[in-house]
């Protein structure tokens, strides 16, 4: 019964990619980059990025937030306003 459940469970998943693509819901485990290791475009936000496991699309990770980066452009804007914050004054 479990077996079939998770069969089922697997087709849902294959019928919503297909219809509105990858989810990603199934990511690897937050990466840290090392120093002078290769930075990828989702890394390049956070420094720490995670793979999906099923298409491999690699997604901004945000320690801070435990969570991914979906919208990069409200992170960087949100991020330089910190910034500017602890700049000014
Ligand atoms: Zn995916």
């Amino acid at each position: 019964m479990k077996s079939f459940l998770s069969a089922i469970q697997k087709i849902i998943e294959a019928l919503f990619n297909l219809l509105f693509g990858c989810w990603h819901l199934h990511t690897s485990f937050p990466q840290s980059i090392k120093r002078g290791q290769r930075r990828t475009r989702a890394a390049y936000l956070t420094g720490t990025y995670v793979v999906c496991l099923k298409c491999g699309k690699e997604f901004a990770y945000d320690w801070d937030e435990m969570r991914i980066v979906t919208n990069e452009e409200k992170f960087v804007l949100a991020h330089n306003a910190l910034e500017a914050q602890s700049h000014g004054s």
